[in-house]
């Protein structure tokens, strides 16, 4: 029974060793994202205007540094929420009515 352990010893010192040569190569990189490595850690900025993202390099800024995605809205400026100086707000719908023959 002592020589058991002695052999179980050596055999996994063996296997060890022998995959120790079989992978004699270094080890393949840890994974990372590589598609795009430069554009993907680029920050992300919002146009201003109409909220299209877009990555930094690409944006336009303002006078006060606020992005917008092209010269054409940078020039229109920012659209405020409570209707700015952006765009006018957008005519009403009319009131959606059935038709009378519909019910
Ligand atoms: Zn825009």
């Amino acid at each position: 029974m002592k020589y058991l352990l002695v052999i179980v010893v050596l055999v996994v010192a063996w296997m060890m060793v022998a995959k120790g040569r079989g992978n004699a190569a270094p080890p393949p990189p840890p994974r990372r994202r590589r598609a795009g490595d430069g554009a993907a850690r680029e920050q992300m900025l919002a146009c201003a205007h109409c909220g299209v993202h877009l990555p930094q390099s690409e944006a336009v800024a303002d006078a006060a540094g606020r992005p917008f995605c092209s010269e054409a809205h940078r020039l229109a400026g920012p659209r405020g929420p409570a209707g700015g100086a952006g765009r006018p707000p957008r005519p009403s719908t009319p009131p959606r009515t059935a038709p009378l023959g519909y019910r």
